[in-house]
């Protein structure tokens, strides 16, 4: 989280999705949500935390994250995540199999934390050129989502 002007701020992700949290003013923050991360609440801790610094969050930007057709996912998780965040987690693999949707997963922990205005990055880690994918292709490489508050022109 930043309330400085011009300061960077990042995330890395590999699969799991980089998130930043928009504001319209105070402080912006960026946080990695993996499943265990969403299942657990990682977006309204952050909302709870630029709440506190007088932020309300407008959007949310998702960056590359792994797609259901790229994600089969054990029964028991995904009876832990759905539990949580509701059926529309529940995903299909292209192979047919039982997947985790992270976009539904992440539609749906932000909704009930009560941001709407979710954008998603384009393509799949896992299968298309969206980023690294630990999961897919054992890549030790990660990706950034780096964020940062425009400084204010300067009027001469
Ligand atoms: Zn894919």
């Amino acid at each position: 989280m930043t309330s400085q002007p011009g300061q960077p701020i990042a995330v890395q992700g590999a699969d799991c999705a980089p998130l930043m949290f928009v504001t319209d003013t105070g402080p912006i923050a960026v946080a990695h949500a993996g499943w265990r991360g969403l299942e657990a609440g990682v977006v309204q801790t952050v909302l709870g935390a630029l709440g506190e610094q007088g932020a309300t969050v407008s959007r949310i930007v998702v960056g590359p994250v792994i797609n259901q057709e790229c994600y089969e996912f054990g029964a028991d998780d995904l009876d832990l995540v759905a539990k949580t965040l509701g059926d529309e987690v529940r995903g299909t693999t292209a192979e047919g199999t039982a997947a985790l949707d992270m976009r539904g997963a992440i539609a749906a922990a932000c909704a009930s934390a009560g941001v709407d205005d979710v954008v998603f990055a384009r393509p799949c880690t896992g299968c298309g050129d969206g980023g690294f994918s630990h999961r897919a292709r054992q890549e030790p490489e990660r990706h950034a989502l780096v964020a940062r508050i425009r400084p204010a022109k300067v009027v001469a």
